[in-house]
Parts: C-alpha cells; sequence; structure tokens
C-alpha cells in the first residue's frame, strides 16, 4: 500500500475521507529549535510569536527532560499581528536581559510571525544599532541575539533544532589560527547521549567541542536554590572556535530541503573541513564512527570502548534466541530511525515498518545505505502520520515497536510492547537517560527489546513460566 493509500485511509467523523494529517509523528520547529538553544551557555530561547507556543514547547520539553525550562515570548496578539510585532519583540529583549542577564538570546519565529512576514533578521540588526538600538531607546545592552527563521509548516522539530544550531554558529563562530579541536555536532539525542559522546571522543584523545550541549541543563543535579540561567551548555567562546576547528563531524544531519546545517556553514563560511556520518547505533554504524575518529585523531580505539563492543557481541549472541526472525515497526525522528534500522536488521529482527514525520526525501536511501540487507523488505514512509503507521504496522503484523510515546495508543490498539526511545518520551520516567548511541546504548536498547520480547512471552503464556 502507498503513503497516500495509508493517508487516504483515515477518514473524518462524517465519514469523508481526509488528505489532513492524524496524531502527526512530528513536533512543531521552534520546539527543536527552542532545544538547541537550550545547549548553548547562558542561552535563553525566545519565541516570536504568540504566547500559546511557547506554553505548548515548555510543556513538551518540560515533560520530557523534567526540568525547569523557560522560553520567553514576544506575545504577539491581535494589533502586532496587524500592525507588526517589532516593538513586542525589542520590548522582550529588554525584559529577558534585564531579568536573566544572558549571555545570548536565541529568537525562534513562529508560524504566526512567519505567514506575516516578520523581517526578524532586520529588526534585531536594528536592536544592536547604534542609532537604532535597546542601547538608546532602553538603555539596555542586549547580549549576542541569534535569530533561527522556523516556520513550522515548512518542516520539522528536528529542522528547527539544526535551523538554531546552524544559525547560532554563523552569528558567534569567527576565523582564526586553526585548532587541533574537532566540533562535533550531535541531532536529537539524551542527555546520556551526550555524555557518552564526550567520553568517547576523550577516549580518542581528541579535542572536542559538543555543539550543542544541553547535557548538564537538561539533566542537572538538584540545587538548594533556583537559578534562572542553569549552569552547563557549550560555552560560547568553544562556539567562536568552531569557526577555526581542524574539522567538524555531523551525526546524522537529514533535514528538509532548504534547512542548512551547521557542518555546511562552517565548511562554507571559514572551510572546515565537514564530516557526516549517520547515529552510531549497532556494531556497523559504531565501527564506522569510531573509524573517523581514528582518521581525525590518529589513535586506536580505548580498550575500555573495545572491551564495551565485545560485550555487546556476546550480549547479541546470549540473546538473538529472543529476538531473531521478529518484525516490528521504527518510528522517530529521520536521523534516529535510520540507525535503530540498521541496528535492528544486524540482530534478526525485520523492521517492517520504517516511520518518520520528516521530509527530507532522503529517509529511504539512507537506510539502503546503512542497512542494505533490508532493501524491497520494508516499507519505509516519511512525512508519516500515527494513522497510516498503525495501518501499515498492523497489515505487517509487527512484534514490538521502537519508538517515542506517541506511538503508545497504537501498540496498545496492536497489543505489541512499546520500547521507548526517542523524544518525546511522557509517559515513563528517564527520558534523559536513555541511551541510544555507542556500543554502550545499543547494549541497552538490545536488553530493553529481548526483555519486552520475553515480557510478552511470559505475560501471554498460559504456564506461569519464570525461566526462560
Ligand atoms: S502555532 Fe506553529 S509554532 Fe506555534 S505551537 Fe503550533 S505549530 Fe508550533
Amino acid at each position: 500500500m502507498s503513503t497516500t493509500d495509508l493517508r487516504a485511509a483515515g477518514t473524518t467523523s462524517s465519514g469523508a475521507v481526509s488528505e489532513s494529517t492524524t496524531n502527526a509523528c512530528r513536533m512543531c520547529m521552534p520546539l527543536g529549535a527552542s532545544l538547541a538553544f537550550s545547549g548553548v551557555e547562558g542561552t535563553v530561547p525566545f519565541l516570536h510569536g504568540s504566547q500559546g507556543c511557547a506554553t505548548y514547547i515548555r510543556r513538551y520539553l518540560i515533560s520530557h527532560f523534567r526540568e525547569p525550562m523557560d522560553i520567553a515570548s514576544s506575545s504577539v496578539g491581535e494589533d502586532a499581528t496587524v500592525f507588526g510585532g517589532e516593538s513586542n519583540l525589542r520590548q522582550g529583549i529588554v525584559n529577558v536581559t534585564t531579568v536573566y542577564k544572558p549571555k545570548v538570546i536565541g529568537v525562534a519565529t513562529t508560524c504566526l510571525t512567519e505567514t506575516i512576514g516578520e523581517d526578524v533578521g532586520s529588526m534585531l540588526r536594528r536592536a544592536v544599532d547604534p542609532d537604532t538600538g535597546l542601547a538608546r531607546e532602553f538603555s539596555v545592552e542586549p547580549p549576542i541575539l541569534v535569530h533561527a527563521p522556523t516556520p513550522s509548516y515548512a518542516g520539522t522539530h528536528a529542522d528547527g533544532y539544526q535551523a538554531a544550531v546552524a544559525s547560532t554558529v554563523a552569528t558567534i563562530a569567527t576565523e582564526g589560527e586553526t585548532t587541533d579541536s574537532i566540533t562535533l555536532l550531535p541531532g536529537i539525542v539524551s542527555p546520556a547521549d551526550i555524555r557518552h559522546l564526550r567520553e568517547i571522543t576523550d577516549g580518542f584523545g581528541l579535542p572536542t567541542t559538543i555543539m550543542p550541549d544541553y547535557s548538564e541543563r537538561l539533566d542537572g543535579v538538584t540545587v538548594a536554590r533556583y537559578k534562572k540561567l542553569p549552569p552547563g551548555g557549550t560555552p560560547v567562546d568553544q562556539i567562536r572556535a568552531t569557526g577555526h576547528a581542524r574539522a567538524s563531524v555531523t551525526i546524522g544531519g537529514l533535514t528538509t530541503p532548504g534547512v542548512t546545517i551547521a557542518g555546511e556553514v562552517l565548511a562554507a563560511r571559514f572551510g572546515v573541513p565537514h564530516h557526516q556520518v549517520p547515529f552510531p547505533i549497532g556494531i556497523r554504524l559504531t565501527d564506522a564512527f569510531c573509524d573517523l575518529l581514528t582518521e581525525l585523531s590518529g589513535n586506536p580505539m580505548p580498550e575500555w570502548l573495545l572491551a564495551e563492543r565485545g560485550r555487546l557481541v556476546d550480549a547479541y549472541i546470549d540473546g538473538h534466541k529472543y529476538v531473531a526472525e521478529k518484525k516490528a515497526a521504527v518510528v522517530g525522528d529521520e536521523d534516529l530511525v535510520v540507525g535503530l534500522s540498521a541496528f535492528l536488521a544486524e540482530i534478526g529482527v525485520t523492521p517492517v515498518v520504517i516511520a518518520s514525520g520528516g521530509r527530507s526525501g532522503k529517509l529511504a536511501e539512507r537506510i539502503t545505505a546503512c542497512a542494505p540487507e533490508l532493501e524491497g523488505r520494508v516499507e519505509i514512509m516519511d512525512d508519516a502520520d500515527f494513522t497510516m503507521i498503525q495501518k501499515a504496522a498492523e497489515q505487517a503484523g509487527i512484534d514490538f515497536m521502537v519508538g517515542n510515546s506517541k506511538g503508545y495508543r497504537t501498540t496498545r490498539d496492536l497489543g505489541v510492547p512499546l520500547v521507548r526511545v526517542g523524544m518525546p518520551i511522557h509517559d515513563r520516567m528517564g527520558a534523559q537517560r536513555v541511551g541510544h548511541l555507542g556500543f554502550r546504548g545499543t547494549q541497552e536498547l538490545f536488553d530493553r527489546i529481548a526483555n519486552a520480547l520475553l515480557e510478552k512471552q511470559q505475560n501471554e503464556s498460559p504456564l506461569a513460566y519464570s525461566y526462560m
């Protein structure tokens, strides 16, 4: 069944065929931008638009990360919609600067301000201009202002994330003498993944700037006194130096056409060599990532990582009888589903349905490149919604789903387990600590998948098996 057939299978309450998205498999572009800005030291994410957008995004991110999350808004109402929102934007920047004293304000536009055609770039230039700026009008010196254009009808949260990272380096990075450091640009991964990526590059002896790094800001420790600006984030000085780093490495980076990624910006503006690798999930993709780190550092894989690889191979051997020949649906951001699909194929699971709300147009090509054995055997859907995914999963007869909490209803209807990965995870604890990347993250995923299948088998058995 084609993607169009699957979408047309949805009907409205009147029974008419619907071409609309039902239960979207993506979130909105400024949400991704707010997440990326949260990973920059001393930054306040700021939405130029109506207040409801900031409330929705705050609620979503807080319930996933379970950390306080301040997102400012210019609170565009009826008047500003008609006459333009520049004065709201200026007043908002003044308020945020006065209250938070941030190093950076990351301004993302919403559907509303993009639709009315606000020229935010020019507004921000006027805000810092000595003649027309905030210093003159309000006696307030604004911090660094970064603008990410994020009309949500044009892309997904993953696109908004990449747009914000690219705008941040485009605004802050500078030329200079080439350093020993590399810039690692992960896509949307968990704080635990970011910490693990740091361990891996340290293990190769490679000085690395991870951009963005929300591992501390969105998975922090309890403090006696609430801080308006949580510590952590990629230091602004390090972002400046990304313009003269030795290389940049993008992990993932599939985006809707029209969204440029930070590695491409650094290459085009400063000539920084750019490498792009898939999410390192499973043995072959983690090996590929480590091979690149060896090439960049001149050092072999460290002993402790080699041992983790060995333990993962051992786990595959121990657990293959529980997972082999099972069928799965894989749902989430495009970069994540590419890595997950290659990993599942590696352990003998066929990801019969591979679906994302992303619209890069490259999903099928990337999956074939990373797991050629899947070609022609699986249904790959981009720009998908959960109505389509449920239909396809039902037809294919899946044993389990790997995806975010939005898949819960589908798996409940189908009576199969959901192994929660990616974002958002609202209905379980520990989303910040779900590991996906490297041999260690793969190990955690492998155990969780095998255990979910064992639990289902045990629950459905007429005999009270305690030894399986
Ligand atoms: S209106 Fe647009 S920007 Fe605002 S929350 Fe909805 S999709 Fe996101």
